[in-house]
């Protein structure tokens, strides 16, 4: 074990990002951080201003040119809400901006409101154009919302550019999407170890820990962002199918994988296929393991060999399938 590791923090995305390094590199550190800044000025719609907010502001009118960067993107998100029973929309946006969940403002919308937006979620109402490399959203009122995805993508650019400046040991933490790179330096199982938080609990308040390797540990949790009004939640993450939040036996879904995109892509779809749906798919995806954690204090494991889960909390019942 060799000892010394350093650790940077900002406030970006809506979050705390911190990067653990195990050599210091100030150079490298300020171009992770830099990196970050500029990939959330073209992917964000909580401005008025970004790539993908010059696709929005475009809806019904015309096409726009984008990056490569925002076209990938946008075509994986495309095909991910295009997946059967797929409950991630990456169409989402004119419900998420109506609710406001998690920002200043949230109520509780009208139901002709929300009808009527549901009309503008269609995703096979984004046509994308390769060649020109171009999104074009057919319904004026139409918007893109990457918010479930951008950091998993972000992180994963991060991996790359990290591996420029030769550094091949790290950990970024995007409050919630969690990428470890390589095998931990600092730890005598060689693993990292990521807390699994307790639902609706202070942060440092964990149900156990999951050891990996080199892995992607991203989890989506109706506890991150929500309010409460007649002693009903409402969380931030939507039922495309309804338009109200997505209501289901879990607290929260977290995908261990091998890139961060695919976590966080897949925390959102298993949220909401629920356990049964979820168990049954996760035969099919022997890339990805899963931690379902349930209202009633249930922690339900799919490894696919991909982690380990060590429980902590004893008023919680662990299930493991492997
Ligand atoms: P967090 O931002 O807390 O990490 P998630 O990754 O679970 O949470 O993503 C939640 C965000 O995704 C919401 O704030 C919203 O912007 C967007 N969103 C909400 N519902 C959906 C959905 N069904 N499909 C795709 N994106 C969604
Ligand atoms: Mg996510």
């Amino acid at each position: 074990m060799s000892g010394t590791s350093y650790t940077y923090s900002q406030q970006l995305m809506g979050t705390t990002v911190s990067l653990k390094l195990f050599v210091e590199n100030l150079t490298a550190v300020s171009a992770v951080f830099n990196a970050i800044e500029q990939l959330e000025d073209r992917l964000t719609v909580n401005r008025y201003h970004s790539e993908v907010m010059s696709i929005n502001h475009a809806a019904g009118k015309q096409p726009v040119a984008v990056s490569k960067l925002v076209f990938d993107l946008i075509s994986q998100a495309k095909a991910a809400s295009l997946l059967p029973d797929s409950k991630f929309n990456l169409a989402i946006g004119p419900l998420v901006k109506l609710w406001k969940i998690g920002f200043n403002g949230h109520s509780i919308p009208e139901k002709d409101e929300i009808g009527r937006r549901l009309t503008l979620t269609n995703p096979h109402h984004i046509k994308l154009n390769r060649t020109n490399q171009t999104v074009y959203l057919a319904k004026a009122g139409m918007e893109i919302d990457l918010g479930a995805i951008a950091k998993g993508y972000i992180a994963d650019i991060i991996k790359l550019l990290l591996a420029q400046y030769n550094i091949f040991q790290a950990i970024i933490n995007c409050g919630g999407n969690v990428l470890t790179i390589g095998y931990s330096p600092i730890t005598a199982d060689k693993q990292w170890h990521i807390g699994l938080k307790r639902p609706f609990a202070e942060a440092n308040n964990l149900l156990g820990i999951i050891h990996v390797e080199d892995k992607s540990v991203v989890t989506s949790g109706i506890y991150e962002r929500y309010f409460i009004s007649n002693d009903q939640l409402y969380h931030h993450i939507l039922d495309p199918h309804t338009g109200y939040p997505l209501n289901n036996e879990l607290h929260s879904v977290t995908i261990i994988s091998n890139n961060s995109l695919t976590g966080d892509i897949y925390s959102t779809i298993f949220y909401g296929l629920g356990i049964r749906q979820g168990l049954s798919e996760l035969k099919k995806k022997q890339n990805i393991g899963v931690i379902f954690v349930t209202r009633d204090k249930k922690i339900i494991i799919q490894s696919n060999q991909h982690f380990t889960f060590e429980l902590t909390a004893d008023d919680y019942q662990l299930i493991s399938y492997s």
